[in-house]
């Protein structure tokens, strides 16, 4: 209860996403009503904003390396152990492989950032089996990026370097990730394309006179997302698209006289810095958490790739996006684009490696 008044509140705060915004929902007056009665409900406060912003800023990515390492030790484990029960003959040879790593291939051999921005490449050592894959990762200037031990790669200052992972078992096996790092584009005057996607964020802004109106090529992919759940049995509708410069400075205004600038920052975007401003980003269903859990907020997470779009503000990415998690908030990239990046997993922050902090 708790949790879901406090994502009441975030949602009608919300950058990006405040369904006062759009008009799409009852006058202010509701809202506010209803925003009230939680309050006194469950006593939301600024606390509650910082136990849902702990959650999610949980480093996923390598949380995840790090369990999927777990998992495969153990997978290992259990078969060997398997196949000691079953033939104590074959036991003999298969006691833990002493293997060293032979090779080591990577998802990526060049890696282009900004500054401040981070990229991690995949790393596959073989043999599959072999006895110690822990990797030891270094930067050949540290001036120019650097690298932690997980191989997550930060951008410092403009200029090229070389990063190399080994084999700590067997140092002889390497491999070399070329890296490039730009400065961050400027964003006055004109909208910043990275690798011909037009990004907004907290880094990258629109100009003010930029207002292209919801963009028809991701309006016509909605409607074909639609169609595809309506024939599921599932209703998914727009509940904010395009929002304009001046509509986001107003409401950016609001939040600051309500809770401070350094709060409004946490959940609204200033303007400029709203991605409904592109024209290509739409607000779904209820704006709300909630909306993760019911079958259409399921099945959009599943499928929005296929017509697309991405979920924008994943969980638990708050630290790299600016946001919190967004179920409901899709961004069009069109259907190459957004395969792409659905299938690295990573947040297009990550994937296009760069930042979305304020500069100030
Ligand atoms: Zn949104």
């Amino acid at each position: 209860m708790k949790k879901s008044a406090a994502a009441l509140l975030l949602c009608l705060g919300l950058t990006a996403c405040s369904p006062i915004e759009d008009g799409a929902v009852p006058a202010g007056g509701d809202i506010e009503t209803a925003l009230s009665v939680q309050t006194e409900d469950t006593s939301v406060s600024g606390t509650s904003f910082t136990e849902i912003s702990e959650d999610s800023k949980m480093p996923e990515t390598s949380e995840e390396t790090t369990i999927s390492e777990t998992e495969t030790t153990l997978a290992e484990e259990t078969t060997a152990s398997q196949t000691e029960i079953e033939t104590s003959e074959i036991t003999d040879e298969t006691t833990i492989s002493e293997k060293l790593p032979e090779s080591i291939t990577l998802s990526t051999y060049s890696v282009e950032l900004t500054v401040g921005g981070k990229k991690m490449p995949v790393v596959t050592m073989l043999p599959e089996d072999c006895s110690d894959k822990s990797e030891i990762w270094e930067s050949d200037d540290t001036s120019v990026a650097t690298v932690d031990g997980l191989g997550n790669i930060t951008g410092i200052s403009e200029g090229s370097c070389t990063v190399t992972v080994k084999a700590a078992a067997n140092p002889e096996v390497t491999a070399e990730v070329k890296v490039t790092v730009t400065a961050v584009p400027q964003t006055h005057g004109e909208p910043t394309y990275i690798d011909g996607i037009l990004i907004v964020n907290k880094t990258y802004a629109l100009p003010a006179d930029y207002a292209p109106g919801v963009q028809p090529e991701a309006e016509a992919a909605f409607k074909e997302m639609q169609s595809a759940a309506w024939s599921e049995g599932l209703n998914i509708w727009i509940a904010s698209g395009y929002r304009s410069y001046e509509y986001q400075s107003g409401l950016y205004e609001r939040y600051v006289k309500r809770s401070g600038k350094a709060e409004a920052d946490r959940y609204s975007a200033r303007p400029g810095h709203s991605e409904h401003q592109t024209g290509l980003a739409f607000d779904l269903n209820s704006i709300d958490d909630s909306f993760a859990d019911t079958a259409e907020g399921k099945w959009v997470a599943e499928h929005c790739h296929e017509y697309g779009f991405i979920i924008r503000y994943p969980k638990g990415a708050e630290d790299i996006t600016g946001y919190i998690y967004e179920p409901w908030h899709i961004r069009y990239l069109g259907k190459e684009t957004a395969e792409k990046v659905h299938n690295s997993g990573l947040t297009l922050e990550e994937y296009l490696g760069i930042t979305s902090v304020y500069s100030e």
